[in-house]
């Protein structure tokens, strides 16, 4: 058992924080301040290979390895959460959907675009009245000759904004429950597809997420995604990578507030001597660094029993809380061991935290995170076995 990133994911993490280096951490401030990254990124990520981490090379892809995108996204929020809460999105998301779920004709037609950068993805599942309760969503799909006609309102969607490929789950049938939802693939300009305001958020700026409308959005059946009705198996599945790909985003940012408070703590000095010399700083500073890699090992193990074709919900769930949480608490540290400074914006650390605590809440609050986990001891199986 090596617990060590193979050479290659070595190589790739240096690549991947060159580039986040490069193009985002001098703009993150602004980006953050202004709630957008430039376009000219998304054309940059793609060329960098980092929009088709997930997608098979068949298909123009990298592979299609979580613990490659896990390595990405960890650089990427180092450097900016939005960004990479984009990137996730888009790769864990919405090319992970068509992955799994898409026909030959569906992968050969969209994964494409979607590896290269041509077209962000976006995955519409919340809606207004739906969210920790996925399967009560109320957008529907219905069927008409040869097409679906679709209605309803998704909301909360990372990328709705600029996305050109919309996965979009809908209920096909009223009386069938959770065996009544599928999954759709539209395209940016179908009419009836529109999409609201950038909303205006605590944390995550640089990401856009906005309501997605549906009203009679006519599409033809070869763009329902996956076997009718069955849309919400393949939801969970989906999220399963998602939660562990959210986890790698929690990391960057809480390596990045630690990054931040080693070297204050190093250079800041009070009553004679740097802080770091300080026992109550040194015991959040070793608390932090420890947390850190404890999460950082969970990610990982999560991540690369995914990609053996494991199944993962539990250990899913498991590194999404301890993550996502662990995060939120790293954050608020650093900004204790900044003093006055953390809590300015100038010194980055209380952006990190705002970023971090969307973590807690995307793709399965820790609340339904613990009832999942809760749940599974109820039976005879052995959390994390
Ligand atoms: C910045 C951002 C980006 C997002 N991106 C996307 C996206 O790209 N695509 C997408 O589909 N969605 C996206 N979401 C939506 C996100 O997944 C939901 O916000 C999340 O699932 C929670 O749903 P909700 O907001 O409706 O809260 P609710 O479900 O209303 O929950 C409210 C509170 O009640 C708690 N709660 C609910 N049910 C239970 C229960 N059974 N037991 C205990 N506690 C419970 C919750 O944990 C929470 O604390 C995004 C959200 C944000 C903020």
């Amino acid at each position: 058992m090596d617990f060590d990133l193979p050479e290659e994911l070595v190589a790739l993490r240096e690549v991947a924080a060159r580039f986040a280096a490069e193009y985002a951490a001098p703009y993150a401030q602004t980006w953050d301040r202004e709630g957008r990254y430039p376009d000219s990124v998304v054309a940059a990520l793609g060329e960098q290979g980092f929009l088709g981490a997930l997608v098979p090379e068949e298909y123009g892809g990298g592979g299609g390895a979580y613990m490659t995108l896990a390595v990405i996204l960890e650089e990427l929020a180092r450097a900016d959460g939005g960004l990479a809460l984009a990137v996730e999105a888009h790769n864990a998301l919405a090319s992970a959907h068509i992955r799994l779920a898409g026909s030959e004709a569906q992968k050969k037609r969209f994964l494409p675009s979607l590896a290269t950068g041509k077209h962000l993805g976006c995955w519409c599942l919340t809606e207004p009245g739906a969210g920790t309760d996925a399967a009560a969503l109320s957008s529907v799909a219905i069927r008409d000759g040869d097409d679906w006609v679709l209605s309803g309102s998704k909301q909360f969607i990372t990328n709705g904004a600029r996305a050109g490929i919309y996965v979009v789950i809908a209920r096909t049938d009223p009386d069938a429950g959770r065996e009544g939802i599928s999954a759709f693939i539209l395209e940016r300009g179908t009419p009836g597809l529109t999409t609201g305001a950038l909303e205006d958020k605590l944390g995550m700026r640089s990401s856009d997420t906005v309501a997605v409308h549906l009203e009679d959005c006519r599409v033809p059946a070869d763009q329902l995604l996956g076997a009718e009705g069955h849309a919400f198996d393949d939801v969970k599945e989906v999220l399963e990578g998602g939660r562990i790909m959210i986890s790698a985003v929690s990391l960057g940012l809480a390596q990045a507030a630690v990054d931040r408070s080693v070297a204050y703590a190093n250079e800041r000095e009070t009553f004679g001597k740097a802080i770091i010399e300080h026992q109550l700083i040194q015991a959040k500073l070793a608390d932090m660094v420890t947390q850190l890699h404890a999460a950082r090992l969970l990610v990982y193990r999560s991540a690369s029993r995914l990609d053996a074709g494991r199944e993962t919900p539990l250990d899913s769930a498991m590194t999404k809380l301890f993550s996502s949480e662990m995060a939120t608490k790293v954050c608020m540290d650093a900004i204790q061991v900044l003093g006055g400074y953390g809590y300015l914006k100038e010194y980055d650390v209380e952006r990190f935290m705002r970023d971090a605590k969307l973590c807690e809440i995307g793709e399965g609050t820790s609340e339904i995170l613990r009832v999942l986990i809760a749940r599974s001891l109820r039976s005879d199986r052995v959390p994390g076995g």
